[in-house]
């Protein structure tokens, strides 16, 4: 629903882009530059976002604050995490970049609780940096290039979204919590219903949500593949920047009364219940089954649920009980000094005490490092992602919960509504959190000093870092053969496998490669080496899931030149331009259906019809043509042309 359409009344969302606007118009569908305030990066993509900014050969990052974080690749199992760990060690000492140790925690949990602010603009090279938009910040997960071009230059380009609003009413029942409302939104509007959209919350039901609960809703909201989601900046955003000890972050922001929004779903919180998304995508949301499902393992902890307030609720729930016989629980706080908190106030004495496993303050199993089930084994998650194969056991069926049904269920051994734990139990919020920074390493605050500790860093790079591919200069006609053709919502783990034995080759392409997408067709590479490269042909919401630029580096280095889809996530789709790799979609969707694999198309004349906007593409093999678009700004066909991001960022033509 459109209100107002006319309205100037601004949404938050587009208050803050104002206020960073750098370069265009703030009109929806125009390509902006905004003033990037900070960037996040973590392991898994960070290797490639600091060998990209390390070949721009900056001093310094342009931003106020920059953060290497290391959470994802924490196994250590051979040389190769630690190897990595030590490039960005060194990359961050490098370029003034504060480094976040391993065993700190995760990404999201540690920028909202030390770094986050309201009304200032994050990127990071991470799908769920929109976690930030809980304290009311802009924080868009980019692919790493664009991290690292927004730490060089202090920039970042998007197309003005839509705002999609969504009204909270009303007051969450007893043991319904912040993930039952996003899984409520999944479920209404499913994992495209997002795209192209800031989601911006509103309404009296906010008031019943803490900073920690609101970032559990819009880290999850990026399974809606939104831009990102906010919410406002009040007085809850004040008292959670006071327990931090960064009162003077605070600043009120607030949407105009009557904002315009491009559209509106009403959420009335008073009905709603426990919901669990069912195997294999986060929008197959269902309320929670009558009958039995018998559960193996329980994982609490992620980005999504993994607060002091997530630990303190499951440390009431499991006083003095015991975990089911049947039922393995592993627990990984968000934070160090949530770890911290939890070992001092008693709670992890009654996790041990009750059988519960404790890992560390990481992504562990979320990422699939660690904590695969057993064949055919149910995983009840508190995670944000449910995608086949993920939690490292293909034949697994992984359902997301709340922290609370994920309590209950611990107890019971069988996936169980919370409300039969009988009365609710009311967490009391700490006086303050704890605020230790021994985990961080920050650049010396004196700049004459932080300039010569920069110049006398050596990066070390271990022999696991190899260089990243780079697209070549545009031709104006080329002929390949569809390699491969995808069904729909294909996800950036089937292009690019994500699991802890792939992990440790993140800074590896070479060898990542030979795993390309391996759960579709085992023998992708082979096919790109036969047929010297190819295109690749894909169905709706091609890309969706992580912001892995991994998933366009893997294809361009076996030579892909084109994906043409019916529609693409929009992470993925700047991936791919960014990496010369040129991205169409159908201009008549059933045009998907006349082309095989192995079909040779041939694409001519592409300068013009990147500038047009309009392909006729010609099916050789079945002397047939069909039409297809590029949907692309002046900005992005450059970088296509100069053959990915890297060669234009670093030409005089971007720099004049
Ligand atoms: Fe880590 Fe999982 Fe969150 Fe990704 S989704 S940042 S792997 S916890």
């Amino acid at each position: 629903m459109a209100t107002n359409k006319n309205s100037s009344k601004m949404s938050l969302t587009y208050k803050i882009l104002a206020k960073n606007l750098l370069k265009g118009e703030l009109k929806a569908g125009n390509e902006i530059a905004v003033r990037v305030n900070q960037t996040l990066t973590q392991d898994s993509t960070g290797t490639m976002a600091y060998l990209q900014l390390n070949a721009m050969n900056v001093d310094k990052v342009a931003t106020e604050v920059s953060v290497a974080y290391v959470d994802h690749n924490m196994l250590q199992s051979s040389f190769e995490n630690a190897d990595d760990h030590e490039f960005i060690k060194t990359s961050a000492a490098k370029h003034n970049i504060i480094f976040s140790k391993p065993g700190n925690g995760i990404c999201h949990r540690l920028h909202l609780e030390r770094f986050g602010k309201p009304g200032k603009i994050l990127i990071g090279s991470d799908s769920h940096t929109p976690t930030g938009g809980g304290l009311g910040m802009l924080a868009i997960g980019a692919g790493g290039l664009d991290v690292a071009i927004g730490m060089a230059r202090g920039l970042y380009y998007l197309k003005v979204p839509k705002v999609y609003n969504i009204e909270l009413r009303g007051k969450l029942q007893p043991w319904v919590s912040a993930k039952d409302v996003i899984l409520y939104v999944l479920k209404e509007l499913t994992v495209k219903g997002g795209v192209g959209y800031v989601m911006e919350y509103t309404g009296e039901g906010i008031k019943s949500l803490s900073v920690e609960d609101r970032a559990t809703i819009t880290n999850m909201g990026a399974e809606l593949g939104a831009t990102t989601s906010i919410f406002p900046s009040d007085e809850y955003t004040k008292t959670f920047l006071e327990k931090q000890s960064r009162g003077e972050d605070f600043v009120e922001l607030l949407p105009d009364e009557d904002a315009f929004y491009d559209d509106k779903l009403i959420v009335n919180l008073d009905e709603l219940v426990p919901l669990a998304a069912f195997p294999h995508s986060p929008d197959n949301v269902h309320e929670i089954p009558e009958e039995k499902l018998k559960v193996d393992q329980i994982a609490i902890g992620s980005c999504t649920n993994s607060s002091y307030s997530d630990f303190m609720k499951l440390a009431a729930i499991l006083d003095g009980k015991r975990v089911h016989p049947d039922v393995s629980l592993v627990l990984s706080p968000g934070s160090s000094n949530i770890m911290k908190m939890i070992s001092e106030n008693n709670a992890l004495a009654k996790f041990i005490a009750a059988g519960a496993r404790l890992l560390e303050a990481a992504c562990g199993p979320c990422i699939g490092m660690g904590q695969a089930p057993k064949t055919n084994g149910i995983s009840l998650r508190t995670f944000n992602r449910n995608f086949k194969g993920r939690c490292g056991t293909m034949s697994a069926g992984v359902y997301l919960v709340s922290t609370e049904t994920a309590a209950a269920s611990a107890l019971t051994g069988y996936l169980t509504d919370p409300r039969e734990l009988g009365e609710e139990i009311i967490i009391k919020e700490p006086e303050k959190f704890e605020t230790s920074d021994n985990y961080f390493i920050f650049p010396n605050a004196d700049e004459n000093e932080a300039k010569k500790e920069r110049e006398a860093v050596e990066i070390i790079m271990g022999p696991n870092i190899q260089p990243f591919p780079i697209g070549e200069e545009l031709k104006d006609t080329f002929t390949k053969k569809v390699i491969l053709k995808t069904k729909d919502n294909i996800t950036t783990d089937d292009i690019c496998p994500s699991n802890a034995a792939l992990l440790p080759f993140r800074s590896n392409i070479p060898k990542l490669s030979e795993h390309c997408f391996e759960t579709i067709i085992p023998d992708f590479k082979e096919r790109a080496e036969k047929n010297n490269g190819g295109i690749v042909v894909g169905g709706e919401n091609y890309g969706q899931g992580s912001s892995r630029e991994h998933a366009a580096l893997l294809p361009l280095y076996l030579g892909i030149k084109a994906v043409i889809a019916k529609s693409f996530a929009r992470i993925h789709k700047a991936n791919l331009i960014n990496s010369g790799i040129i991205p169409l979609e159908f201009e008549n969707v059933e045009d998907y259906n006349k082309i095989d694999e192995y079909d040779e198309l041939q694409l001519s004349d592409i300068k013009n019809s990147l500038k047009n906007g309009t392909f006729i593409i010609k099916n050789i093999t079945k002397n047939i043509e069909f039409p297809a678009k590029f949907n692309g700004s002046e900005r992005e066909l450059k970088i296509l042309k100069f053959g990915g991001y890297l060669k234009f960022a670093t030409s005089d033509e971007f720099l004049s």
